[in-house]
């Protein structure tokens, strides 16, 4: 479980990685920074490109680095996730049905956080945003 001044050092890398997306065509910049149970931080940005889905997400950019660095041994213990317009306002932003179910591939019951439309950072365990996740049968 992470500790709450570990999630607001993940909510910062992740603000500050958003301003490393490239974004062009949808203006929103996402960052994502996680935390592994190796103790190591993993920030990752949208790469957004004009044949749309070749585009990808910060959050499963951060977990392939993570993987790049740990290996298969590599395990989800929290991820932030922030979003900003092109004019710099932070935006509620959820992980995609996509990253929700890379995200417990590696963990799930890792915190994860976000901002919320109060403009609040919510927090819940990644299992809770995908209930009904695939499994590989067998
Ligand atoms: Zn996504």
């Amino acid at each position: 479980m992470a500790e709450p001044h570990r999630l607001d050092e993940l909510r910062a890398l992740a603000t500050q990685a958003a301003r490393r997306a490239y974004a062009p065509y949808s203006k929103l910049s996402v960052g994502a920074a996680l935390l592994s149970a190796q103790d190591a931080v993993y920030v990752g940005c949208n790469v957004e490109n004009a044949a749309f889905p070749v585009g990808g997400c910060a959050e499963r950019a951060a977990i392939a680095t993570a993987v790049q660095s740990e290996g298969a041994a590599f395990r989800l213990v929290a991820i932030a996730v922030a979003a900003f317009a092109a004019d710099g306002t932070a935006l509620p932003v959820s992980p995609c049905g996509a990253c929700r179910q890379a995200l417990v591939e590696f963990g799930a019951n890792a915190a994860v956080t976000f901002r919320n439309v109060d403009g609040d950072w919510a927090q819940v365990d990644s299992g809770a945003l995908l209930p009904w996740r695939f499994v590989m049968p067998g």
